[in-house]
């Protein structure tokens, strides 16, 4: 009876577990939302300098080269955010870390470094060689 007590004393966790994987959403996540201020901004100055445009004839090149580095890179950001918004899809789909090549696990240490990636390293380099 005693010792049954002893037994049954046991530690409990406060915090809920999380996973690799939620640690990578939460940074997916925190990704997101840069991403997504750093395209508005983008598109803010993009609107700021059409209403330049007018009037200011000798500064119209650079502005126009300024213009197509915003627009430049608001298209990566926009690809970038695509990526994310696909990760953290398949985070919750319980995809996310499986190759789509040979549906083996992708090892964690090549995702944290490259957290969009579909494939395994051994299929990457398959795909390198060509
Ligand atoms: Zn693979």
């Amino acid at each position: 009876m005693a010792r049954a007590n002893k037994e049954t004393k046991k530690k409990q966790t406060r915090k809920p577990k999380t996973t690799w994987k939620d640690q990578i959403k939460e940074q997916l996540l925190r990704m997101r939302k840069a991403l997504l201020q750093e395209v508005s901004q983008s598109m803010r100055a993009e609107s700021d300098h059409l209403k330049h445009d007018i009037g200011d004839f000798y500064d119209h090149a650079s502005n126009d080269r300024d213009r197509e580095l915003a627009l430049m890179l608001a298209d990566r950001e926009r690809e970038k955010l695509t990526l994310v918004d696909d990760a953290i899809k398949r985070i919750d789909a319980g995809s996310y870390g499986i190759c789509e090549s040979c549906d083996e696990e992708i090892d964690k240490e090549r995702l944290s470094v490259m957290l969009f990636t579909k494939l395994c390293l051994s299929c990457q380099e398959d795909m390198e060689r060509g």
